[in-house]
């Protein structure tokens, strides 16, 4: 195993213990996790995004929380989604929204999340937007393609993401191009065995292009989610060669990584969607940004030997 693999799987794996969630969370805000997130509140993430549409770049928003286990908090985390709908309507900003199905209750109940997740369709229905639904672990992959699937029923701007380190991927992203669902696809951020994922990086790469090579020959719309500068390289190429309209896809980056190369894109006349979370509950996702780049946590460790 490569050794940012296993640093990977490490950091992630530590990640779930509760002493060091405690020792994070505590001083995670000191420790660089603000880079990755807009702020606490609503009206500092609609800000953040004003600033990136300035800059050419769209926005898709993200309240963060994940995993919740009351329905009470769950239909709280769909009224703060209903929020952001009527924001982004009112503040005439270009961002859409990306969801966590176990933020919307998934994990108390497939119907109460459904009962969730029609009051956020709603919501978009009524300001004329879109909703992506995240791909979380690989135990809730079904329930959220079966939950993709029903809401569809009642509003079709709905779409979801696959990831490249799953084996299923392939049939998954023919099921939903047969359903017309418009995808984004990324490499995948959890710790997964290698009974359902791929475990050496260059195969979840080269799954990553094979998926994208299929998406954009089916001639439905992609979201192309990476910061990897050889897939951009080799989607750049395959854009010139086989003069895919640029309306085709779209790139998409996360908050706080390679802002500058999000930028450029952008100039380039290329599609670009940056990925802007904002809330309290910044942790899980912070340790998540932390595993894909060990380097990360290098650099944390040298601000706090600094400071
Ligand atoms: C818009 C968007 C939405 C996403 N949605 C989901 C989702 O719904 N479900 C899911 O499982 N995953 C999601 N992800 C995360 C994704 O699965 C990967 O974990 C993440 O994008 C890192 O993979 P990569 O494609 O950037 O390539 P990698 O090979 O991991 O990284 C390539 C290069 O990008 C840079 N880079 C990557 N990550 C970081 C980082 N954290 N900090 C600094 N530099 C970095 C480094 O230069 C690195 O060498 C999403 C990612 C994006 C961009």
């Amino acid at each position: 195993m490569q050794s940012s693999q296993f640093m990977r799987q490490f950091i992630l794996k530590v990640a779930g213990s509760p002493s060091f969630s405690r020792f994070v969370q505590r001083y995670g805000r000191y420790l660089g996790a603000r880079r990755f997130y807009a702020g606490d509140t609503l009206q500092e993430a609609i800000d953040v995004v004003r600033s990136l549409n300035a800059t050419g770049i769209t926005v898709t928003l993200d309240h963060l929380g994940e995993s919740v286990t009351t329905a009470e908090e769950a239909a709280r985390q769909a009224d703060m989604y209903v929020d952001i709908l009527h924001a982004i309507h009112s503040a005439q900003v270009d961002a859409n929204v990306s969801i966590k199905l176990t933020q919307m209750g998934l994990d108390v109940g497939f119907d109460e999340c459904h009962a969730n997740m029609l009051r956020i369709v709603a919501a978009a229905q009524e300001t004329d937007n879109f909703v992506r639904i995240d791909m979380e672990d690989s135990l809730h992959t079904d329930a959220t393609l079966a939950m993709v699937h029903d809401l569809r029923k009642t509003y079709p701007r709905i779409g979801t993401v696959l990831q490249s380190y799953l084996y299923r991927s392939q049939n998954d992203l023919s099921m939903l191009q047969a359903a017309g669902v418009t995808v984004r696809i990324v490499k995948g951020a959890y710790l997964e065995p290698p009974s359902v994922a791929l475990p050496q990086k260059s195969d979840v790469d080269q799954n990553y292009l094979r998926l994208v090579d299929m998406a954009l020959r089916a001639g439905q719309y992609v979201a192309i989610a990476t910061h990897d500068e050889n897939i951009i390289q080799e989607i750049e190429g395959w854009v010139k060669e086989r003069s895919i309209p640029l309306d085709r896809f779209e790139f998409q980056m996360l908050y706080g990584i390679r802002m500058q190369r999000q930028r450029e894109l952008a100039q380039q006349g290329y599609r670009v969607r940056c990925y802007v979370p904002y809330g309290t509950d910044w942790y899980a996702y912070y340790t998540r940004r932390l595993a894909e780049r060990p380097a990360n946590v290098f650099f944390i460790l040298r601000s706090l030997f600094r400071s």
